[in-house]
C-alpha cells in the first residue's frame, strides 16, 4: 500500500542553528504525537544542515531530503553537491525538479531525469516535482503539461525504479502566493497523473506511488486536500518552517 507523505522544504531558510532548534522542537511534538504507522514525516532541507538535522531527530520519526543534486557524479564540478555525498551524509531522499529549480536555474525535464537516476543509483528516494504555471492552466493546458513533464522525466524509468520515486504535483501559481488549488482541482489532476502512470507502468505501479499536493499548503487546508483519494499528502514551503504548523500537517491525514 502506498504510504502518505508530508514532505516540508524549507528552501533557502533557516541559519544551521535555527534548523537544529526547527527541527528539534518538530521531533518533541512527533515523539509526543507521532503519525500513523502508514506515514511518512520527511524534511528537505539545505544542504549545509543535513547532518546537523540528522543528528537533532529521530530517524525513526523523521526522513531527510536534500532539495536538489548535481547532474554529474564526480568531478570538477564547483559548487557542486553529488547525490552520493549527499547519501554519506545522512540523506534519505533528494527533492528535485522543483518550479523554482525549473524557472531560475533551467532546469529542463532532462536534467531532472539525470538527477533522479543518480538519486537512485545511490539508493535514495526521488521526489519529483511537476505542475503547471497560471497562463497554462488558464489556457486550459495543464493536463498536457504535467503529462509532457512526467513523460520527459520518468517514463524512462522501470518500474522497479518507480518504486522510489514520489510525485509532488505543485501548480506554479499556488506555490508561496497563499492560493492553495481547491482540493478538487488537486483530486483531478492527481487522479490524472495515477491513469498516465498506469498505462506506462500497469496499475500496481500507478497504485504504489504516493502523489503529493503542493502549493500554499497549511493546517486549515490540509485536512481536505489530503482526504482526496488520489492525494497522499504534501510538499510544504511556508508552513514547514513552524513546528507546530507542519506537525499539525503531519497529523492531517
Ligand atoms: C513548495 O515550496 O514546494 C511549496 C509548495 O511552498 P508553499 O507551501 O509555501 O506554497
Amino acid at each position: 500500500m502506498r504510504k502518505n507523505v508530508a514532505a516540508g522544504n524549507w528552501k533557502m531558510h533557516t541559519t544551521v542553528q535555527e534548523a537544529s532548534l526547527l527541527a528539534g522542537q518538530l521531533n518533541a511534538l512527533l515523539d509526543a504525537k507521532n503519525v500513523g504507522e502508514n506515514t511518512r514525516v520527511i524534511l528537505g532541507v539545505p544542504f549545509t544542515h543535513i547532518a546537523v538535522v540528522g543528528q537533532v531527530v529521530n530517524r525513526n520519526l523523521i526522513s531527510i531530503a536534500a532539495q536538489n543534486c548535481a547532474a554529474e557524479e564526480k568531478g570538477a564540478f564547483t559548487g557542486e553537491v553529488s547525490a552520493e555525498m549527499l547519501k554519506s551524509a545522512g540523506c534519505d531522499a533528494v527533492i528535485l525538479g522543483h518550479s523554482e529549480r525549473r524557472a531560475y536555474y533551467g532546469e529542463t525535464d532532462e536534467i531532472i531525469k539525470t538527477k533522479i537516476s543518480l538519486t537512485l543509483k545511490n539508493d535514495m528516494q526521488a521526489i519529483f516535482c511537476c505542475g503547471e504555471v497560471l497562463e497554462e492552466r488558464e489556457k486550459e493546458n495543464h493536463f498536457n503539461i504535467v503529462k509532457a513533464q512526467i513523460e520527459n522525466a520518468l517514463f524512462d524509468f522501470s518500474a522497479e525504479d518507480m518504486k522510489s520515486i514520489v510525485i509532488a504535483y505543485e501548480p506554479v501559481w499556488a506555490i508561496g502566493t497563499g492560493k492553495t488549488a481547491s482540493a478538487e482541482q488537486a483530486q483531478e489532476m492527481h487522479g490524472f497523473i495515477r491513469q498516465t502512470l498506469a498505462k506506462k507502468f500497469g496499475q500496481e505501479v500507478a497504485d504504489n506511488c504516493s502523489i503529493l499536493y503542493g502549493g500554499s499548503v497549511k493546517p486549515a487546508n490540509a485536512k481536505e486536500i489530503f482526504a482526496k483519494p488520489d492525494v497522499d499528502g504534501g510538499l510544504v514551503g511556508g508552513a514547514a518552517l513552524n513546528a507546530e504548523s507542519f506537525h499539525a500537517i503531519c497529523l492531517a491525514f
